[in-house]
């Protein structure tokens, strides 16, 4: 084994549901933790997925249907387009192909922890800058970070845990160092900002999109990559060949075809999100974070925020506990459905009186 994985801590992912005793399973248990889609996916995805009689043979290692529905949904030719196994994936694609052992990995911090996860496991040095006070990205701070070692820069637009999201511009600026840009558009449907039309003219930019928050397939892992032609050549050649499952690509091309529907869910999640805002705003121990995304972090006021995590999961709600220097006491909601919002705030206010 490698030593210096010994330390290596792996990445803590949510609490399954399964790990939970019976009472509390009892209650229905409401899982706000993971940026899932409380919808999941559409009626058609469930029927193609009844009726796929194909699990006996190897997807299609070019991906071309795939690749052909992304072209017509994101508007960027096939060429530039690869699919993976979820966006964790192309991010390790990503990291493989560019990082050798020494080099730097830029982001601006707290955000996606698989950034940091995928750099260190190839023997990369992860670069942190700061964001600022309310968790906006400062894009001066980031390029005076750029060093001659630095291979990527991470963009989470919008990001996660924060939900914050950077203007278009701020990201052309960045873009325009040179320095190779990847920007994480997991959460593209919640916001409609995206830098895909920069696709073409943008050898240094990369942008990662995902089917498991608009679309409702986390659980089938899949997710694609807008790269310029030269980079998909070069991550196609290096996945490998049946990265996507043939019933995620099944479950994708039907997500596609069936856009406008899930569409219509991203939108009631959309409103939902700003009620929520409303709601989590008025309870006097949580200050909000505004969110551009399909979730909600709040920072609690007082060091409570470890209790209302397990208080929340004795009543059967599951949300994300953060505590970390940049992210003292802070909580991570996801949005559900008008009645899971309800839920919510009901037990947050009964937390508060007690
Ligand atoms: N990027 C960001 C910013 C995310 O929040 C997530 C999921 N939490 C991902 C990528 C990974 O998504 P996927 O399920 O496609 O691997």
């Amino acid at each position: 084994m490698r030593r210096e994985l010994d330390k290596f801590a792996g990445y803590a992912a949510c609490k399954s549901p399964e790990a939970l005793d019976e009472e509390t399973r009892a209650l229905g248990i409401l899982k706000l933790d993971a940026n899932e889609n409380v919808y999941g996916p559409s009626p058609k995805v469930k029927a193609a997925l009844a009726s796929f009689d194909d699990a006996h043979i190897y997807p299609d290692s070019c991906q071309t249907e795939l690749r052909r529905a992304l072209a017509g949904y994101t508007g960027v030719s096939a060429e530039h387009i690869v699919a993976g196994s979820g966006s964790d994936q192309l991010i390790d694609l990503l990291i493989r192909l560019f990082v050798s052992p020494g080099d730097e990995v830029l982001t601006a911090t707290p955000t996606f922890a698989m950034y940091k996860f995928f750099t260190e496991l190839v023997g990369g040095k992860f670069v942190a800058v700061p964001r600022d006070d309310e968790f906006n990205l400062v894009p001066e701070k980031l390029i005076k970070a750029i060093s001659k070692k630095t291979k990527l820069v991470f963009i989470a637009m919008p990001n996660n845990p924060t939900g914050t999201q950077i203007p278009v511009d701020a990201v052309k600026k960045i873009i325009e160092t040179g320095v190779p840009v990847v920007v994480d558009e997991a959460y593209y449907e919640f916001t409609s900002q995206t830098l895909a039309p920069e696709i073409d003219n943008s050898p240094n930019l990369m942008i990662l999109r995902t089917f498991s928050k608009w679309a409702g397939l986390a659980g089938l892992r899949v997710g694609y990559g807008l790269f310029p032609t030269a980079v998909a050549e070069r991550v196609d050649a290096i996945k490998d060949p049946y990265c996507v499952n043939a019933a995620a690509v099944v479950a994708a091309k039907e997500s596609l075809k069936d856009a406008d529907y899930l569409m219509g869910n991203v939108r009631l999640m959309i409103s939902e999100r700003e009620r929520l805002f409303d709601a989590l705003s008025s309870i006097k121990y949580l200050k909000t974070y505004p969110s551009e995304a399909n979730f909600i972090l709040c920072k609690v006021k007082s060091r409570i925020a470890l209790q209302i995590q397990v208080l929340l999961e004795r009543r059967g709600i599951l949300v994300r506990y953060f505590n970390s220097p940049q992210m003292e006491n802070c909580l991570r909601f996801s949005i559900g459905r008008p009645q899971d919002t309800d839920r919510l705030i009901t037990e947050l206010q009964r937390i508060g009186e007690m």
